[in-house]
């Protein structure tokens, strides 16, 4: 289905481009370099954005959509490792009542986390045999390419066949090779980085999830292998009071990309993912990380490391039609998106679709014929994409009580 756009303020981390049109045309931009569209003849649906600033749809590199589930866990910090938190997690009281929902329906409550602030893509940090279960009908996409392991201990869950061959999978097929690596303190953690270079599995298509314990030397290896960082800075500083070394990895030239985790550790949303990262940085060096790089970190910055820049990350010509509309608070674009809220989220859009936005695009959703539920998202109307009703209808029904999930402050209003 094709529609057209006009009137739109384009926003990436290089640059704004004021007064510009762009086209969808079967769920991929076209004409987004040319001044105006369609304003003539009306051959398509026109979406008038009166100037509202548009931006590529963002990219979220690390999570766990079936840990999409609240609150976080952690009587015992900091703790050594993951496998210490992992162990009070399955320990917890909420771990048992998340056991009563179906995973499918936590893929479905990580999927609509996540659509309600922006983004459109997210790498889903499981086994493909896993993930391929649930992958389908979701509201958001799950990035479908990529070759694994957990992490790179003794104690890492078997995940993926081997460091070694799936490493040699990904420079095989330019896909991302995605670990865990550095969370934490234990010898063998702080060494993580020297065991995959023992491995050859240091190269661009690496990327390293956490790094909180990298070393000046592992930042060195790392940078001069073009390889990739996802930073997260909220499940970082809950589980272990420290994150990663994320000057000096800019600094050296690695690409950082930024990760909510899962809720159960990490953020309840992207939104706080970037006021903790920008106050971490502030804090921790006495200066600020410029907004643009923040953006970078989830659109160009996370193409690369997914090795999807030829089709995801900017809004061009030929890439797949993912971006959002945002309502700015600041004359600053870049700092409306540092400070954006729920409300602030006008439109969202995944392959020229439609999945969330206001009211007043009621009939963009009619026209290309995307069902639709009525949600108050802290407080204020919206419409999303069909089923996010009926699912937390379904949540309640499993626990058996009002459950309330902080990272999706949404209630129903079917009336
Ligand atoms: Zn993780």
């Amino acid at each position: 289905m094709n529609w057209d756009i006009v009137n739109a303020t384009l926003v990436s981390a290089a640059k704004i481009k004021q007064d510009t049109s762009f086209s969808v045309r079967d769920g991929i931009f076209a004409n987004t370099d040319k001044a105006s569209v369609g304003k003539s003849k009306q051959e398509f649906p026109i979406i008038d954005l009166m100037g509202y600033p548009v931006f590529p749809g963002l990219i979220n590199c690390h999570d766990h959509l079936l840990g999409s589930y609240w609150p976080r866990v952690g009587d015992r910090r900091p703790y050594l490792n993951w496998l210490e938190w992992d162990n009070d997690l399955k320990a917890s009281p909420v771990y048992a009542e998340r056991q009563q929902i179906e995973s499918s329906d936590l893929y479905q409550l990580g999927a609509y986390r996540h659509i309600l602030c922006g983004i459109t893509s997210v790498q889903d940090h499981i086994p493909h045999f896993v993930r391929d279960l649930f992958a389908k009908n979701l509201p958001i996409k799950l990035l479908d390419q990529y070759a694994m392991a957990h992490s790179v201990t003794s104690y890492a869950l078997p995940w993926g066949e081997g460091i070694k061959p799936e490493h040699a999978l990904a420079v095989e097929k330019d896909i991302p090779f995605i670990t865990h690596c550095s969370e934490g303190f234990d010898r063998e953690t702080i060494d993580s980085v020297a065991t995959l270079q023992k491995n050859g599995a240091i190269s661009r298509q690496t990327v390293l999830i956490h790094g909180i314990a990298l070393s000046d030397s592992d930042i060195e290896l790392l940078a001069n292998a073009g390889s990739n960082v996802v930073w997260c800075p909220v499940s970082n500083l809950f589980m272990f009071g420290k994150t990663a070394p994320v000057k000096k990895l800019l600094e050296a030239g690695v690409n950082v990309c930024l990760g909510t985790d899962s809720p159960m550790s990490g953020s309840i949303s992207i939104f706080e993912e970037l006021q903790v990262a920008r106050n971490y940085y502030q804090t921790a060096y006495s200066e600020d990380l410029d907004p643009s790089v923040f953006l970078e970190m989830l659109t160009t910055r996370a193409a690369r490391a997914m090795r999807i820049e030829d089709s995801r990350g900017a809004i061009t010509d030929g890439n797949a039609a993912d971006f959002f509309v945002l309502q700015p608070q600041f004359d600053d674009l870049y700092e409306s998106f540092m400070q954006m809220k729920y409300a602030d989220i006008k439109l969202v859009v995944i392959d020229g679709k439609p999945v969330f936005g206001d009211y007043e695009y009621s009939d963009l959703f009619d026209a290309l014929s995307v069902k639709y539920d009525r949600v108050r998202v802290q407080g204020e109307k919206k419409l999303v994409k069909s089923g996010l009703n009926a699912l937390i209808h379904r949540i309640r029904a499993s626990v058996k009580f009002d459950k309330k999930l902080d990272f999706l402050p949404v209630e129903p209003d079917e009336n």
